[in-house]
């Protein structure tokens, strides 16, 4: 997938579902940049001083590749590469990584998320798994609602015979403000079909190197 670094007018719906990249509407990033122009003066700075002359053009642009996930379209991803196979075992993609912003304080959160299926006649190409979780999490998000739609978009798409999903992550809003718990991780998990089933969900904890969650 090559990178496309151009800045285009427009941002048309790709047909393999995540093509985009570092495009920009560029009408969105003027009126955007145009209030964080004022959201620059209201902070105490000055806006127009040398250092600060490009940066609401460049927080514009840095929100939108931010929440570019809106423009995907997960399932579609997953269909573009799904392929009739007997395999029946356990399918994992561990440790990926995750960048989100929080919705309550338009900070980052970020971790690993790990992924298990079963499959049931039809498998996916693993790499789109990784671009399915990039494709929840690049959108304002609240992680327990990101591991929802992970696992939902892989249990509707893939109709497997069970979907895990487990979202381990440091919130910003937490470390940089407020309570200032500095190593806290959140945790997040969302199951559906055998892995509902306690040894199978004992399995894929082990397999990714965590205790089982309760519950
Ligand atoms: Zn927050």
């Amino acid at each position: 997938m090559a990178l496309k670094r151009n800045l285009l007018e427009d941002d048309e719906p790709a047909g393999n579902g995540y093509a985009r990249n570092d495009r920009y509407n560029a009408a969105t990033v003027r009126r955007i940049a145009d209030k964080y122009h004022s959201i620059l003066k209201d902070l105490g700075e000055d806006p127009d001083r040398e250092g600060l002359q490009k940066t609401p053009e460049r927080v514009a642009k840095a929100l939108q590749f931010l929440t570019h996930g809106y423009e995907l379209d997960p399932s579609e991803i997953l269909r573009s590469a799904m392929f009739s196979e007997e395999y029946q075992q356990m399918v994992i993609v561990k440790d990926i990584e995750l960048y989100s912003l929080c919705e309550h304080h338009v900070l980052p959160f970020f971790g690993k998320c790990h992924v298990a299926y079963i499959p049931d006649g039809r498998i996916v190409g693993l790499s789109k798994i990784p671009r399915v979780v990039d494709a929840f999490a690049r959108r304002l998000q609240v992680q327990e609602r990101l591991t929802v739609e992970i696992r939902n978009c892989i249990e509707e798409t893939l109709k497997p015979v069970g979907v895990a999903v487990v979202i381990e992550a440091q919130h910003m809003c937490m470390v940089m403000r407020g309570i200032q718990k500095q190593h806290s991780i959140a945790t997040t998990s969302a199951f559906t079909g055998e892995f509902n089933a306690e040894k199978t969900r004992a399995e894929f904890m082990r397999l990714i190197g965590r205790s089982n969650p309760v519950g």
